[in-house]
């Protein structure tokens, strides 16, 4: 295939139309080397965002309730037992806790709060203290709930959306291909099962992936293909920001152009997802690169850190979200 300008705005059009495109066609969107090419690419993003989103910005914002003791070994997580990292450790948060840090994020402008904790499953005693949490958040902010709280059985889903819960995040992380050489505790079809009782139950999906864990541009595909059954509501693009003590620590950076190509091309494959610059945006792409990825496909940010690592303070993302044009 031939890419040309032309066929990039062609291919934009169709999407824009409600059509979609297909694999081949986002792997020569993916394969574009010249610069000038890559620039219509993300212009032509940015035209779908607009058409399927307007200029809202989706805007999140995270605690990590329980951190560190999760036995699974996801080569990229400082979370995981196996490795020996700096990450801090505790067992799951007290309520006070959870709820004062989500009415914080809601008087600095965050509209959801997401509960995450670590490991593949929490205990029925956890379980029971975040579904009350959920629900006394419910009563006491106008948040959009939401959780990440590993793998999910269809009767925990229908009790987390009895008790308000609005979204839930798995992520895919990466392809099916390229997942073994990552995580090899759990298998890609658990987090496939967890995608398939979130939409069985009703409640939305948040599921996304890591860039720069050695995958190819392929991988980066396939992975949009997989979600794209799930049509998640949100899809965090996180990037590597190795940690120390994991498997992936010293993996080299992907080229912000990789980067900035990837989420254009998530744009055209998953249009009405709110695709969020997520963990390790600030260590990998320069504040300009960052606006670049804002006007090129991404429509959102997670805001106020991430689990084990700290982010830009919150004030000066929303004046970035401001400068191009969102509404925060
Ligand atoms: S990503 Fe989640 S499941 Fe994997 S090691 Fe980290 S905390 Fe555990």
């Amino acid at each position: 295939m031939v890419l040309t300008a032309h066929l990039i705005g062609t291919l934009k059009d169709r999407v824009i139309a409600g059509g979609a495109i297909e694999y081949e066609e986002a792997l020569a969107l993916i394969e574009i080397e010249d610069v000038h090419l890559a620039d219509e690419l993300l212009k032509a993003a940015h035209e779908i965002t607009l058409a399927f989103h307007a200029n809202r910005a989706g805007l999140c914002s995270l605690i990590n309730a329980k951190s560190y003791l999760c036995g699974e070994d996801c080569g990229f997580c400082s979370q995981s037992v196996r490795y020996e990292t700096s990450a801090a450790r505790y067992e799951l948060l007290e309520p006070e806790i959870i709820i004062g840090a989500a009415k914080k994020a809601e008087q600095q402008g965050a509209q959801n709060f997401c509960i995450v904790t670590s490991g593949g499953s929490l205990s029925d005693d956890e379980f029971e203290r975040i579904e009350a949490i959920v629900k006394q958040l419910g009563e006491e902010t106008d948040l959009g709930i939401d959780a990440s709280l590993g793998f999910l059985t269809p009767e925990r889903v229908r009790r987390l959306k009895e008790a308000g819960l609005r979204r839930f995040n798995s992520n895919l992380q990466t392809s099916r291909e390229f997942y073994p050489t990552i995580v090899s505790t759990h298998s890609y079809d658990t987090r496939i099962e967890t995608l398939e009782h979130l939409r069985d139950g009703g409640v939305e999906v948040c599921s996304g992936g890591i860039l720069g864990m050695g995958e190819t541009r392929e991988d980066r595909v396939k992975m949009a293909f997989e979600l794209k059954r799930f049509a998640p509501e949100c899809l965090p693009v996180n990037i590597l920001n190795p940690r120390p003590g994991t498997p992936l620590e010293h993996a080299p950076k992907l080229e912000p152009f990789e980067i900035l190509k990837t989420i254009a091309v998530y744009r055209f494959i998953l249009p009405r997802s709110n695709i969020k610059l997520a963990g390790g945006r600030e260590v990998n792409l320069t504040k300009e690169e960052q606006e670049k990825a804002l006007k090129g496909g991404a429509n959102g940010l997670i805001l106020g850190g991430y689990l084990t690592t700290a982010g830009n303070p919150v004030t000066q993302d929303l004046n970035m979200l401001r400068r191009i044009g969102y509404e925060v």
